[in-house]
């Protein structure tokens, strides 16, 4: 038998499967991959027209300094609570990466939830203990406690759900947990709470965040993370030397500073978050109450497979898990009103 060039767990994973990413200008509906119908920050875009070469000649500042300071500035953090990441993902992979290994020091989540964490799991390796979430979205927390995880995950608000957990159990996780509680909190922005206060009462909890979702950069690959310093000198010795680009400290930082623009595009998603749920629930579709800037839907014949392929024939992605009991649903991208109208379009003869 042939030897693999691989260790036995890459072996034997898959590997994350991300949505389609067709090149941009593809004239297709995109209600796939969360990403936000708005085009990022003017002010953004202005300090990459006008990003100086001294910029790109250099190394960039190792810990994203500007971009840090933004964050310390308009979150009232102090700059050593916070780490930049290249993409939130690169936090989640720092997690697993400064803290997991092996059946000893596993990593924990609710299911469903962001399949990534698995993955980064598998390639570590690291033990999965994935607990379910009780009926109406519940947290399992005595479960959760029990598989006493290095590292456990919280989605919140969740995907593919929608849901938020609230502040009171996540309090109750984090005082019970003798390993790290992770809050990953890429859609925040579209919910009506955060568990930021959490990092102040817990040294165990880390908060992270992207802007790939609210800020309309998921191309830029930015995210971050707030903890308390203690937490975070792991992290920073695991992260790559460079991680952050100095485009993306620049851009991040100005889309950072520009809140009242994030915020306007978030309450445009939220207005049509609630008319596309309603007339999704006139057709029959179940909907889920939802705290992010997509719907987890079940089509009233619960064929989510035909309906997903009939959309993607007519150029409108959006996202069927083939995962088991997620069979019969789709997640789908809340998009400009003008976009939802040509999916709602595009649904009624199929239904
Ligand atoms: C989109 C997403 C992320 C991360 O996105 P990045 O682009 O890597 O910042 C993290 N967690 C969840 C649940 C997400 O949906």
């Amino acid at each position: 038998m042939k030897t693999s060039y691989f260790r036995a767990n890459v072996d034997e994973m898959t590997g994350y499967i991300p949505g389609e990413q067709p090149r941009p200008g593809t004239p297709v509906i995109k209600l796939n991959t969360n990403e936000n119908p708005y085009p990022p920050s003017p002010r953004a875009m202005e300090t990459l027209r006008n990003l100086d070469a001294e910029w790109l000649r250099r190394y960039p500042t190792p810990y994203a300094d500007d971009f840090r300071q933004a964050i310390s500035d308009v979150f009232a953090v102090p700059l050593d609570w916070i780490m930049a990441g290249n993409g939130s993902d690169e936090i989640l992979n720092l997690a697993v990466r400064s803290c997991a290994e092996g059946d000893r020091r596993g990593v924990v989540y609710p299911t469903p939830t962001y399949v990534l964490y698995k993955t980064l799991a598998e390639i570590q390796p690291a033990t999965v203990f994935e607990v379910p979430y009780l009926e109406e979205n519940r947290l399992p927390i005595d479960a959760l406690v029990e598989a006493d995880g290095a590292v456990t995950f919280i989605a919140s608000p969740n995907s593919p759900s929608g849901h938020v957990v609230s502040n009171e159990d996540l309090r109750q996780l984090a005082s019970r947990l003798t390993g790290v509680l992770l809050i990953d909190e890429a859609y925040v922005d579209f919910a009506d709470s955060t568990a930021l206060e959490l990092v102040h009462e817990f040294e165990n909890v880390i908060i992270s965040r992207t802007l790939s979702k609210g800020y309309s950069l998921a191309g830029l690959r930015l995210g971050f993370a707030i903890a308390q310093p203690q937490l975070l000198s792991g992290f920073f010795k695991v992260k790559d030397s460079y991680n952050i680009d100095a485009i993306a400290c620049l851009v991040g930082a100005a889309a950072i500073r520009d809140q009242n623009y994030k915020n306007e595009c978030a309450e445009k998603v939220k207005v049509s978050r609630a008319t596309l749920a309603s007339k999704l629930r006139r057709l029959g579709f179940q909907v889920t109450d939802s705290q992010t800037n997509f719907l987890f839907v079940v089509p009233p014949n619960a064929n989510a497979a035909a309906l997903y392929q009939g959309l993607k024939e007519q150029d409108i992605l959006v996202r069927y898990f083939n995962h088991s009991g997620m069979e019969n649903k789709l997640r789908i991208t809340v998009g400009t009103e003008e976009q939802n109208q040509m999916l709602l379009n595009a649904l009624i003869p199929m239904l």
